[in-house]
């Protein structure tokens, strides 16, 4: 008789993938040849124990949504399956860089995955200066995105982050240094405890390189960590998905002149009209001219 069961992976260590069962348990599995999608963190599979705490993934269950990578051969890689929503953060320090905010949110507009920018290191900014903030470089995101302001150090602004997390799998990204790991830290105290055990009673340490994680937040709702910058890439992004993620241009792109308006200078664009009138933000829309450019060139 069949063993198969359901389960949830929640990290990914080279080879190996640790699947969480209903009840909570983990083991470490890893896909049979007839699995047609590699898994990844985030994804609800199908698997069956081997023995007590190894089993083999049969398949992995349709997705909601996907992130990925751009692997070593070109193919893309996946990251992070089923995030519902994913918080760029940016602060103070290091300097911001908006063009990488805008890419992830472009991304994430494609793959219907909702964003919100969490500005962290609020501490740094002294109090007369806060209302500024937001007239500022921030302006043109605040009737597009919400936008928490917040101090993983003095713990200001978190109860709203963590009204935003509950319920939901959500996922950090944005530049080394703006704060993510200090955000998890506080969000998932004993965060290691778990996988920590698994590398230390089966796998002699080998599972510090792991890619991705799971986390469980005790008010309800997952928190996904990559390590290191994630690097979602456009690839996979064509010149329509890019006009499409900037979500101000939307509404204007039915009424270009051409169905194939780039948006760059082509007669009767919607889009360039509406920065000419001071309608959409001059700063954002160089940005997508700029992100345009890095595309991949299609032949
Ligand atoms: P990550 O690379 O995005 O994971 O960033 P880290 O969490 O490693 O934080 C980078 C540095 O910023 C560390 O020295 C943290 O102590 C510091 N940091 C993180 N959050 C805050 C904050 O809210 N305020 C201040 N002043 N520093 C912070
Ligand atoms: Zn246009």
């Amino acid at each position: 008789m069949s063993q198969a069961r359901r389960g949830r992976v929640v990290a990914h260590f080279g080879r190996e993938w640790a699947v969480e069962d209903e009840g909570g348990r983990l083991v470490l599995a890893y896909p049979l040849a007839k699995c047609r999608e590699l898994p990844c963190v985030g994804d609800w599979v199908q698997w069956e124990p081997t023995d007590a705490e190894h089993g083999r993934i049969l398949e992995v269950l349709p997705r909601k949504t996907l992130l990925t990578r751009p692997g070593r051969s070109g193919n893309l890689r996946p990251v992070a399956a089923n995030v519902d929503q994913v918080l760029v953060v940016l602060a103070p320090e290091p300097a911001y860089d908006l063009l990488l905010v805008d890419q992830y949110l472009v991304v994430c507009e494609n793959r219907k995955i909702d964003t919100c920018l969490v500005f962290n290191k609020l501490d740094l900014i002294p109090e007369e200066h806060r209302s500024m903030l937001l007239e500022g470089d921030l302006a043109p995101y605040r009737s597009l995105y919400p936008i928490l302001l917040l101090s993983a150090k003095t713990g200001e602004g978190m109860e709203a982050l963590r009204a935003a997390l509950k319920s939901k799998v959500s996922m950090f990204a944005g530049q080394s240094g703006v704060g993510k790991s200090s955000l998890l830290k506080t969000l998932v105290p004993n965060q290691t405890i778990r996988i920590g055990e698994l590398s230390a009673s089966r796998h002699r340490g080998r599972h510090t390189t792991t890619s991705a994680r799971l986390f469980h937040l005790p008010e309800g709702g997952d928190l996904i960590d990559t390590p290191g910058v994630m690097i979602f890439g456009l690839a996979g992004i064509d010149p329509p998905q890019l006009a499409f993620g900037y979500r101000e241009f939307q509404r204007l792109i039915p009424h270009c002149r051409f169905a194939d308006c780039r948006h760059a200078g082509d007669a009767g664009c919607a889009v360039r009209e509406a920065v000419e009138k001071g309608k959409i933000s001059t700063s954002r829309y160089q940005r997508y001219l700029k992100l345009l450019e890095k595309l991949p060139q299609i032949s």
